[in-house]
Formats: structure tokens, C-alpha cells, sequence
């Protein structure tokens, strides 16, 4: 298959919906945020999306999941969700979605709130729990306190949902393996479907990478944030919880169908300021400024449509990586055969028989996996798979 019958033939199969706003900044945030000052921000910002939501949708789609994520969408009041819901499905077609996820704060919502949530047909909760010791939470900044947590599972449970999922982030100041212990007992305790374990990144232009800068952040060690991480693979493993993705973890059946689509390197389409998107082999991003975003939707100036196609070298090599991700399902060589025309072993004949012969990688009949002795330095083994010689 050449690579414009390949994409030619992939209608978008994800949807996801930024909306940055946050009632604050937290300590460790790299994403693309608006701290909220007066509602008139939302309707503006919904104003554009809405604008890039109807281009968006006359593009194929056969969207089998959508995402909103942010930012902190929890902020929205019901009316302003509905105004987005509406404009959805006036010009989505949404009749084969599967999973629809929504993220919430914990400081965010009501048992009201929620029940409209699941009225309108969202379907799966991401909580940014992220921990649930309050020392810890003052450092990253967030809003909320254990208590919160609790109070916001119950009405999220008490509104119908059942596929809920909760963040936690491993390595931050005055994290030990103790207080990382008990955060993994309390979030198991709520019963959650899936859980999403994030290692700490500090980031340059963020409080965290200032106060690093100035020596002011104590981080634990990088062999206690190992074994944090080795300890939450024993103690999840124990509840039952499938490591399906290096940072994830679900119950059976219950693995992100978005994120999935993601590292399947399957077309997914983004809208809203700082979205990353996949369409037709191009990797668009929209612009983080929101005047630039603005600007760009009153212009039809779409990213979508400007950004270069990748080169087959690079696609293969996305999918690979990415592909690997997936711990228990790997990546699948006969898929890769079909799209890039060439055996994975031909294609990485020089790197693949050292990567086997050393354990890193595995066959699975004719999936290709990463092995768990490898999870801790998958970027490293990543580094080898960057070129892919497809010319046979
Ligand atoms: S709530 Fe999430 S998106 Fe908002 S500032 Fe905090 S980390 Fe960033």
C-alpha cells in the first residue's frame, strides 16, 4: 500500500477536545493553560472551537471515541457543556462511540453536574488525583485535598459512572516509598476501573523548574522513584490491574480505547488551542497562544491542513515506538507489512537480532513486544528503532 492509499483510506477514529482554562496554575503544569478570570473567556473560546469543530467534522470520520481533556473542563457549567454538546452533535457523527471520556478535578462538580455529564453520553471519568497525602498536593499546587477525592468518586459513582480513572504522579518532593504506598492503598480502595502513574517531569518555565533551578526542590532519588514504580507493579498486579501501557494500568476490558488509538498511531483528531492531533500522516498541532489560535480560526488557517505529511521512514518509526508501548499487545508486524510494505525484521535488520538476543524485545507470534525487564529503559531501546530501512 502506498502511503496516500494509506492514508486515503483512514477515516478518523478519535476525537479530542481541549479546554485549557484552570482556576490555577499548579506547580508542576506544562500544558497548555489559561488561569480562569471571568466567564466570558469560556464563551469566547467556545465561539472558536465551535468554528474549528464544524471544519473539522466534513473531514471522514467514523469516530469510535472522544476525549475531553484540558486544562481543567470540570470548569464549565452545565450550560456551557451543552452549548459544546450541541455543536458535537449537530455535525459529528457520534453514533458509534464507544468511550467517552471527560477529565474532572476533584475540587470540580456535583452528583447534578455528573448526572448531566452521563446524561449527554460521557461514559469515563479521569480524575487528576495525582496523590493523596496533602504535603505532597500543596507542592504540585493543586487545589484539592484527600477529602476532596473521596467526596468527588462518591458522586461520580452516585451519577452512574463505572469506568473511572485516576492520575497519580510518582517522584514528587517529599514523596518517600511510604506516603507512595499508601496513596496506591487509598486510590484502590476507591475502586477505580484504571489507573494512569505518571513519574514527575519539571519542566523549565514552570514554579517547579524554578525552584529547582534555585535549589529548592527536594525530589527523591531516581533509584526510589524505580522503586516506587516496581512497587506499584507489585501492588496493582496483586488487585488485579493489567499493565497494558508503560504508565497504565486497568482492570481487564477496561484500558483507554482513546489512548490506545494513540499508540496505534491511528488517525485522531484534535481541536482547541495547543491540540496535537493525527490526520493523513501529518502530526498537527494547533497553536498554544490563544490569540494566535483565534486568530487562526477567523483565518480558516487550519493546522490540520499545513502541517507536511511525515515521510514513510518516519511514520514506521512512530508506529513502532508507539507500538511497543502497548506491554501486553506489542506491535502488530503483520499490520506493519501491509502499510509499509516490508517485514519489521527486514526493516530493522541491524538493530532487531542484538534487541532479541539481548531480551529487550520479544515475538509473540506476530506481534512484536517490549519485554517488562525492558519498561525501565524502553527510551533507550526506543532510540534504536528511529530508522527503519524500508527500502528492502
Ligand atoms: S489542573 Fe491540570 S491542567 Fe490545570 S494547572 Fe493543574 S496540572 Fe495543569
Amino acid at each position: 500500500m502506498t502511503s496516500a492509499q494509506r492514508t486515503q483510506a483512514q477515516a478518523a477514529r478519535g476525537l479530542y477536545l481541549h479546554l485549557p482554562f484552570c482556576q490555577h496554575k499548579c506547580t508542576y503544569c506544562d500544558f497548555t493553560v489559561r488561569v480562569l478570570q471571568e466567564r466570558g473567556q469560556i464563551t469566547r473560546y467556545l465561539d472558536h472551537l465551535e468554528q474549528e469543530l464544524t471544519v473539522l467534522s466534513t473531514l471522514p470520520h467514523q469516530l469510535e471515541t472522544l476525549y475531553v481533556g484540558g486544562g481543567t473542563p470540570s470548569l464549565l457549567s452545565t450550560a456551557e457543556l451543552e452549548r459544546l454538546w450541541l455543536c458535537l452533535s449537530k455535525n459529528w457523527d457520534l453514533s458509534q462511540i464507544q468511550e467517552w471520556t471527560f477529565e474532572v478535578n476533584p475540587e470540580t462538580g456535583s452528583i447534578a453536574y455528573f448526572k448531566a455529564c452521563r446524561q449527554a453520553g460521557v461514559n469515563r471519568i479521569s480524575l487528576g488525583v495525582q496523590s493523596f497525602q496533602t504535603e505532597e498536593l500543596k507542592a504540585c499546587g493543586r487545589s484539592h485535598d484527600p477529602q476532596d477525592i473521596q467526596r468527588c468518586v462518591a458522586e461520580l459513582r452516585q451519577s452512574g459512572f463505572e469506568n473511572i480513572s485516576l492520575d497519580l504522579i510518582y517522584g514528587l518532593p517529599g514523596q518517600n516509598l511510604n506516603s507512595w504506598k499508601n496513596t496506591l492503598e487509598q486510590a484502590l480502595a476507591l475502586q477505580p476501573q484504571h489507573l494512569s502513574l505518571y513519574s514527575l517531569e519539571v519542566h523549565e518555565k514552570t514554579a517547579m523548574g524554578w525552584q529547582e533551578r534555585k535549589n529548592r526542590l527536594q525530589r527523591p532519588a531516581e533509584e526510589a522513584e524505580v522503586a516506587m514504580y516496581e512497587m506499584a507493579c507489585r501492588i496493582l498486579a496483586g488487585a488485579g490491574f493489567e499493565h497494558y501501557e508503560i504508565a497504565n494500568w486497568s482492570l481487564p476490558g477496561r484500558a483507554s480505547q482513546h489512548n490506545r488509538l494513540y499508540w496505534l498511531a491511528a488517525p485522531v483528531l484534535a481541536a482547541g488551542v495547543g491540540a496535537h492531533g493525527y490526520w493523513q500522516e501529518r502530526r498537527y498541532e494547533n497553536s498554544d497562544s490563544l490569540r494566535t489560535y483565534y486568530q487562526n480560526c477567523q483565518a480558516k488557517d487550519w493546522s490540520w491542513l499545513n502541517t507536511p505529511q511525515q515521510s514513510p521512514q518516519e511514520a514506521a518509526a512512530e508506529r513502532v515506538i508507539l507500538g511497543l508501548r502497548l506491554l501486553q499487545e506489542g506491535l502488530d508486524g503483520q499490520a506493519f507489512k501491509q502499510d509499509f510494505g516490508i517485514d519489521l525484521s527486514e526493516a530493522y535488520a541491524q538493530v532487531l537480532p542484538a534487541l532479541l538476543q539481548d531480551g529487550w524485545v520479544k515475538w509473540q507470534g506476530q506481534h512484536l513486544c517490549l519485554s517488562p525487564e525492558a519498561v525501565l529503559i524502553s527510551n533507550a531501546v526506543f532510540s534504536q528503532l528511529l530508522e527503519p530501512q524500508l527500502e528492502g
